[in-house]
């Protein structure tokens, strides 16, 4: 069984709910789909067993042994990548597309296009069992493409040694990381919360789940902080046959749970966030 967790707008919840899942069972695979701001190794500390260098497309970078400072590249750059500072010119490589149009139109030959591979993938044993997690340099691209990586190697090990139930953290948002988080999987769990600019985000991602014919819930994080709002997404769920998994209300002890590297469950497991968290889990695997 695959059950993925996702929220369409950051900071939801949905990496504290992933992590109390992960702590309810043993051995299980944990997944941290969240390429761009992995953070499952923090809270785990697994050990590092693998690592895998990822090819996050390409960069420019000027030999200065060649370029005589002319400036002509800065001109050229479209994504503002090529600056010149203090009197020489530099490219930014967090900036850099890769598009290769500097190294074309250099008189002096003075710009190649090399590799990003400072992304990684790593693989390990953590508390609960496995775990398998990307991280995605800053400014490297095709963070769907690490997510598929990380997901297959998941499943590779998850078969190796008979562990029935992977959970993926997904990426916030709804663009190319998010589908390759949630395509294939058996659940997709939404964590929203209760605002405006929540539901507006929880609607485009359930859209784009029902283009890949999910089976879909909903929680809604600190429910209690804004009632008719809360009111209002499930009205809206209902209209639309989503499955509400449950509700979780505001609780403190969740931020002083991740205060002390631990899970909601592992820390008071007798919180009302706790209790609500497992019942979620029941209702979606139940
Ligand atoms: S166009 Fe070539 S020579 Fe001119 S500043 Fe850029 S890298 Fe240097
Ligand atoms: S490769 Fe493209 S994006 Fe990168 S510095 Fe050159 S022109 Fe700019």
């Amino acid at each position: 069984m695959e059950l993925a967790i996702i929220s369409g707008k950051g900071g939801t919840g949905k990496s504290s709910i992933s992590a109390a899942f992960t702590s309810m069972q043993q051995p299980v695979m944990l997944a941290d789909c969240d390429v761009d701001a992995a953070n499952m190794f923090i809270l785990f500390n697994p050990t590092h067993e693998e690592e895998q260098v990822y090819i996050g497309g390409e960069k420019a970078i000027i030999d200065y042994d060649r370029c005589n400072n002319c400036g002509l590249c800065i001109s050229y750059c479209r994504f503002d990548a090529i600056k010149c500072v203090n009197n020489i010119v530099h490219i930014l490589e967090e900036v850099c597309d890769g598009c290769k149009l500097c190294s074309r139109i250099c008189p002096f030959e003075a710009i190649s296009i090399v590799q990003n591979d400072k992304s990684r993938m790593y693989s390990g044993s953590f508390r609960y069992g496995k775990m398998v997690y990307g991280r995605l340099a800053p400014g490297e691209e095709n963070s769907g493409k690490l997510v598929n990586i990380v997901r297959a190697k998941a499943r590779e090990i998850a078969k190796k040694h008979n562990i029935e139930n992977i959970i993926i953290d997904g990426p916030p948002g709804i663009g190319c990381a998010v589908v390759s988080t949630i395509t294939g999987t058996d659940h997709t769990l939404i964590v929203t919360e209760p605002s405006a600019s929540a539901l507006h985000d929880l609607k485009r991602t359930i859209d784009i789940c029902n283009k890949f014919n999910l089976k879909i819930w909903v929680t809604i994080n600190k429910a209690d902080i804004n009632p008719d709002m809360t009111e209002h997404i499930i009205q809206y769920c209902k209209e639309n046959n989503i499955a509400i998994a449950g509700l979780i209300p505001f609780d403190k002890s969740v931020v002083e749970a991740m205060v002390q590297c631990k899970t909601i469950i592992e820390y008071r497991p007798e919180s009302l966030a706790a209790k609500a968290i497992i019942t979620i889990y029941n209702n979606i695997l139940g």
